[in-house]
């Protein structure tokens, strides 16, 4: 059973259990994806059914960042712990590396899936990288087409949120792919385009304040944390 969160229904998962449940994905055909959505995505839900009825088709909602973390405790219902999206893949990387198994990596500025799998293939002898694409695309014809020659095991959705979730929701029918996940600004990480936070601030749960200190302009979208924490305040007061 999926734990809520404001509308949103978060699997209650470690991340070890989130990578055999991924891992476990790659042995079917259905055509499985993966979500992790962070309090600004959640926000998001709650005004755009369109992006909700994305989120909770997905087969894996995962919690991106401390906030939903915090969020789900307050209401009542703690998730184990925070699965950064990123961190997710990562860990399939590694797994997936032993046998050979391939990833296709779509999304981002030009060139910067093509660099996050120079960095990947480096980082995990044994990874495939089937394939790469810029995330400025106008149809979804071609890219499809591209992703279906090269027939990967998994594929990366890397076009922000809620686009992604909405492009895997429309497109998981006609796409040959066993797994799909829709990791936002992960390629622009694994490219070395955009620094990850340090460890320390990592372990402190200040991710979002590196991210905003190496990008001022992201506090518009990050004032959806404090409405965030509102309305969980809210919910708990009236649910209780
Ligand atoms: N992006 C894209 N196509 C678009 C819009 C965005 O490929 O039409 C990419 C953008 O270049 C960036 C990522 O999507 O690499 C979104 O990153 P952001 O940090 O905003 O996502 P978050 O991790 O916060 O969800």
């Amino acid at each position: 059973m999926r734990t809520d969160v404001l509308g949103v229904g978060f699997d209650p998962v470690t991340m070890d259990e989130a990578v055999e449940r991924g891992m476990a994905m790659l042995d079917t055909d259905a055509p499985d994806y993966v979500v992790t959505p962070n309090p600004e995505i959640v926000m998001t839900c709650r005004e755009d059914p369109e992006a909700k009825k994305a989120v909770e088709a997905a087969s894996l909602v995962l919690p991106d960042g401390i906030g939903v973390i915090y969020g789900a405790k307050i209401l009542g219902r703690p998730l184990p712990e925070k699965v950064p999206g990123a961190d997710f893949a990562l860990a399939m990387f590694a797994r997936m590396a032993r046998t050979g198994r391939s990833v296709y990596l779509l999304g981002a500025k030009p060139g910067v899936a093509e660099a996050a799998g120079k960095n990947l293939a480096e980082r995990f002898p044994g990874l495939v990288i089937a394939g790469t694409a810029d995330g400025y695309f106008q149809d979804d014809g071609p890219v499809i087409d591209a992703v279906n020659k090269a027939a990967p095991d998994m594929l990366l959705v890397c076009l922000g949120a809620p686009k992604q979730e909405k492009w895997m929701y429309r497109n998981r029918d006609k796409l040959k792919v066993r797994l799909m996940a829709g990791l936002g600004g992960s390629l622009d990480v694994y490219a070395g385009v955009v620094e990850r936070a340090p460890e320390s601030w990592q372990r402190l749960n200040l991710e979002w304040l590196y991210r905003l200190k190496q990008d001022p302009r992201r506090i518009g979208r990050m004032m959806k944390l404090p409405h965030f924490m509102v309305c969980v305040m809210g919910q708990r007061i009236r649910g209780k």
